[in-house]
């Protein structure tokens, strides 16, 4: 008899749950989109986005997923045949360095492993030998979703200055944004980059391109670029179907402009950071009580460089099987592995994640806890004992 009756909880690493809010402000008939309200409210959600990258430079809205955000970053910055250096900590870095590859660019990807982040030493290195400054762009992945490191941006422009190399600071946010601490401006990246189904609480469809004057600049030389994926247009348009280049997402805007209501205005970004990094610390607690030689293991080891957004989890030859229990009899859905194994390779099995971004409150994260805890036991999953007090005491003992 299945326990999975009422309401059931996503805790998949995107897309995040979508707030009833959000939902509801997308109930709506067509809106006219040549005049009135919705051109209104589509101007205040700009300086929204810019509050949540934490940058007072500029921003761009596509109707397209991350990969859709990837590409744009690229092709307004890049000429056919630059190099960039791609430091990958995990699949992203990696799909980033195809859509790289794609556009004609040349790629250069250094790899980190998957349970470590990104060494801003041997990528100094690097640029410190790149004396002809043939490297463009550095593209460096903040979160990457498959291994959850989180990987030390400032540390990386802390590298470029060291190498006193001009290449732009480009940074993959979309996993991170609006979860994990991330300041644009201050860390000095160039550009960043996030989508709307993640931290952003809003239903797949939207990615946001951020970048300073220093992109700018790159954009004036980029081949690359084509009238469609054209930031400078987008930028504070004359023209309402300027920012889409064609008809703009109607129902995804007033779904964003709820979310960027609760995240920016209601709760504050400080304040989400806040919460997510307490979640994160309770959920940490729960899986290092549950870690056992013969059951589940964290995939980052040190604290440090794990994020307040996902975790990825080892669980040899029983992880499908939980995630499976946990749907059907408990209404709770886990998330696959990604990149730590292929998809007909057996070990495909011995990998799940947890994603703990957005709307997510501290009873949500305490009811997925207990289920992964009725899942280990009715599944004979060995695990250590004490994991949901951990969990509790580490909410209890933070304000
Ligand atoms: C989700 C994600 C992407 C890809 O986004 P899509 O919307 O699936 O195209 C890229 N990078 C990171 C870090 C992500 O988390």
């Amino acid at each position: 008899m299945s326990l999975s009756h009422g309401p059931a909880t996503l805790a998949i690493p995107g897309p995040s749950i979508i707030p009833d809010r959000v939902l509801r402000a997308m109930h709506r008939p067509a809106p006219n989109i040549y005049a009135g309200a919705l051109i209104e409210m589509t101007h205040t959600i700009v300086p929204d986005l810019k509050a949540v990258a934490r940058t007072r430079h500029h921003a761009v809205m596509y109707v397209g997923n991350g990969h859709a955000a990837w590409e744009a970053c690229l092709a307004n910055t890049h000429s056919r045949g630059d190099l960039v250096l791609v430091p990958a900590t995990g699949l992203f870095g990696n799909g980033w360095a195809a859509i790289a590859r794609g556009l004609g660019l040349e790629v250069e990807v250094m790899d980190f492993g998957k349970r470590t982040p990104m060494d801003p030493d041997r990528i100094a290195e690097r640029l410190a030998a790149d004396t002809q400054h043939r490297i463009k762009s550095v593209l460096a992945v903040h979160v990457d979703t498959s291994t959850s490191i989180r990987n030390d941006i400032p540390a990386i422009r802390a590298a470029l200055d060291e190498a006193g190399h001009p290449a732009l600071l480009q940074a993959d946010c979309i996993a991170s944004m609006g979860c994990d601490v991330f300041e644009m401006d201050e860390w000095g990246v160039n550009v960043a980059i996030t989508g709307c189904q993640k931290g952003l609480m809003t239903p797949p469809g939207m990615s946001f391109v951020f970048y300073d004057d220093r992109a700018a600049a790159a954009r004036a030389g980029a081949d690359c670029v084509t009238a469609y994926w054209d930031w400078t247009p987008r930028t504070d348009p004359d023209r309402f179907y300027q920012y889409f280049a064609g008809t703009a997402p109607t129902h995804h805007l007033h779904g964003l402009r709820t979310a960027l209501d609760m995240l920016v205005h209601e709760e504050g970004v400080e304040a989400a950071w806040h919460r997510h990094g307490r979640l994160a610390r309770a959920l940490w607690a729960a899986f290092e009580a549950w870690a056992h030689p013969d059951g589940i293991g964290m995939n980052v080891v040190d604290r440090a460089h794990r994020s307040h957004a996902v975790t990825a989890l080892r669980l040899d030859g029983a992880a499908t099987r939980l995630r499976e229990w946990c749907t059907d009899e408990m209404g709770v859905t886990l998330g696959i592995g990604l990149g730590m194994a292929d998809y007909d390779d057996p070990r495909w099995h011995d990998f799940f994640r947890l994603g703990h971004m957005g709307h997510l409150s501290g009873h949500s994260l305490m009811g997925t806890l207990g289920a992964i805890q009725t899942g280990l036991t009715a599944l004979g999953i060995p695990h250590g004992p004490g994991a949901l007090d951990a969990a509790a005491s580490a909410l209890a003992a933070e304000g």
